[in-house]
C-alpha cells in the first residue's frame, strides 16, 4: 500500500506561530494563562500546560499574570475585561483573523451591516462580532439564512470564518446578492486552508481511502472531512493513532492523509508509523499535491 500525504497536511503559519509565542512565553516563567484553548489540539494543549500555561475558564482577577490571546483572536470586550482585572495581554491572535477584524470594523463604522459566513459557536467567530458596535447577522449554511433579520438591508457587507468551505461560501454570497443591492464581500478564508481545500478535491479521488488526522474540536479538520467523504466514502477520521482500524486498509493500494491546521507533525508521523505496522506499507509515506 502506498501512502500519500498531502503536501498541506498539519499546522499553519497562524498555529504555528502562537505556539510559538506561547513557548516563548512559558520559557520567560511569567505567571501565565490562556481563556480556553490556544488552538485546537489536546496534544498541544497537554504540552503548553505542562510548560506552566495554565488553561482558564473565565477571567478572573488576574494581577501579576499574563494572558495569551489564542489564534482564533477575542473580541473587544473580552481584551477590555482582561485589562481591566489586571492582566497583562500578550497577542498570539493569527494576522490573518486579524485582517477580518479591521475589515469588519472599517465596514461597521461605513454603515454597512456585517455579515460573517461561519459556525456560530466558534470563538473566531465570536471574536469578529464582538469587534463591532452593531449587531452582525451569522450565516452558517445556504439553506438557513435569517432573511428576517436581513430585510431592511440595504448595504451590507460579507467577511468568512478562516477556514470555511469555499464552495459553500459562494452559494451563501450567491443567494444574499439576489435580495442586498450593495453587497461587498471579502473573501476571508486564509491561504494555507485553500491550499488545503484544494488537495482535499483531489486526493480523495486519487486514493482508495483517505484518513483525515486531527481533533474533534478542530473545525478545519471537520471541514477536510466532510469535503473528502463526499468524494470517497472510505474517508475515516481519527485524533490519534490509537483509533486506527485495520479493516480501514483492506483492498487499499494507495491511502491518502491530510491532517487539520492545528494537528502537530509528531502525531501524523505516530500514525503513519501505526499504519506502517499494521500492513507493512511502503518504508516511506510520499508527500503528495493533489494540484
Ligand atoms: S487556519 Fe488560517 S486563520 Fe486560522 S490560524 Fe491558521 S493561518 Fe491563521
Amino acid at each position: 500500500m502506498q501512502i500519500h500525504l498531502a503536501r498541506s497536511a498539519g499546522f499553519c503559519f497562524g498555529v504555528r506561530r502562537a505556539i510559538k509565542i506561547a513557548r516563548d512565553l512559558a520559557s520567560s516563567h511569567q505567571a501565565a494563562c490562556m481563556l480556553g484553548d490556544l488552538v485546537h489540539n489536546e496534544t498541544v494543549i497537554r504540552e503548553l500546560e505542562d510548560a506552566g500555561i495554565r488553561k482558564i475558564k473565565r477571567l478572573g482577577p488576574g494581577a501579576k499574570r499574563t494572558l495569551l490571546i489564542r489564534a482564533h483572536g477575542a473580541s473587544r470586550r473580552t481584551l477590555a475585561l482582561a485589562r481591566r482585572h489586571g492582566y497583562a495581554l500578550v497577542d498570539a491572535t493569527c494576522p490573518m483573523v486579524h485582517e477580518i477584524h479591521r475589515i469588519v470594523r472599517a465596514m461597521d463604522r461605513q454603515g454597512r451591516r456585517v455579515i460573517v459566513i461561519g459556525d456560530r459557536r466558534h470563538d473566531e467567530v465570536l471574536g469578529i462580532i464582538g469587534q463591532i458596535a452593531h449587531r452582525a447577522v451569522i450565516i452558517e449554511d445556504a439553506a438557513r439564512i435569517p432573511w428576517k433579520n436581513l430585510r431592511r438591508v440595504r448595504q451590507a457587507a460579507v467577511v468568512v470564518q478562516s477556514t470555511q468551505n469555499l464552495d459553500r461560501v459562494r452559494l451563501i454570497v450567491d443567494r444574499l446578492k439576489t435580495r442586498i443591492a450593495d453587497l461587498r464581500f471579502f473573501n476571508t478564508i486564509c491561504k494555507p486552508t485553500r491550499m488545503k481545500q484544494e488537495e482535499i478535491k483531489l486526493l480523495p479521488l486519487q486514493n482508495d481511502a483517505m484518513l483525515i488526522i486531527g481533533s474533534r474540536t478542530s473545525a478545519n479538520t471537520k471541514r477536510l472531512y466532510e469535503i473528502s467523504k463526499a468524494l470517497n466514502a472510505r474517508t475515516h477520521w481519527i485524533q490519534t493513532p490509537q483509533e486506527l482500524d485495520p479493516r480501514w486498509f483492506r483492498n487499499v493500494r494507495a491511502l491518502g492523509i491530510t491532517a487539520g491546521a492545528s494537528t502537530p507533525e509528531t502525531t501524523t508521523k505516530d500514525v503513519i508509523a501505526k499504519i506502517r505496522e499494521m500492513t507493512g506499507a511502503a518504508p516511506r509515506a510520499r508527500r503528495q499535491t493533489g494540484a
